[in-house]
């Protein structure tokens, strides 16, 4: 019988060790995270979670900064994929933005420009899409834009249609008719 108690005595002093160690291990663990979090701040280049209002993006289309940046070209124009081997994958990145801040070294010509956003209002940004030979949207894999703000873009366009703010032109085209046939001048 002693030999029971002592090692029920035994036994219950582990347990007891064993949950006060637990316990200062719990804490002391959300104490690190804490500590981590305090540790790393975010560089205010790569946060998104700050919210820019519509007005702010058509302002700054209009401005200097804007054109020295980007000169006349659309905003895409000068990005180029970073890509394995010699042919680009035809499916862009799912997304350059991950817990409101950049997760990637080369992000989409919309990601990494906070001031460009994808709004029905924006007519000037949303027209840099769309082809001026067939009046389509242009494909993610010309744009280089990640499949996230692909279809932000899609829903902005279509938006602006519906709202009148785009209208759906397809350009008229001229043909040399007597290119093709001598007999038709
Ligand atoms: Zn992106």
């Amino acid at each position: 019988m002693a030999l029971v108690s002592n090692i029920r005595t035994h036994f219950k002093r582990l347990t007891t060790a064993d949950i006060r160690l637990k316990s200062i291990r719990f804490f002391s663990n959300q104490h690190d995270e804490n500590a981590d979090d305090q540790q790393t701040p975010v560089d205010p280049l790569k946060d998104r979670t700050k919210i820019i209002p519509v007005e702010t993006s058509i302002r700054y289309l209009q401005s200097k900064a804007y054109k020295q940046t980007y000169g006349e070209n659309p905003v895409w124009y000068l990005y180029r994929r970073n890509h394995k081997g010699g042919l680009a994958p035809r499916k862009t990145r799912r997304s350059c933005v991950r817990n409101g801040v950049i997760s990637t070294g080369n992000p989409c010509p919309i990601c990494r420009d906070q001031y460009l956003v994808l709004e029905p209002r924006n007519t000037e940004l949303l027209q840099q899409f769309i082809s001026e030979y067939t009046g389509h949207i242009l494909d993610a894999f010309k744009t280089g834009l990640c499949q996230k703000k692909h279809k932000e873009l899609l829903v902005a366009i279509e938006k602006a249609w519906d709202h009148g703010y785009l209208t759906y032109d397809v350009p008229f085209r001229e043909y040399d008719y007597s290119l093709y046939n001598k007999n038709i001048n």
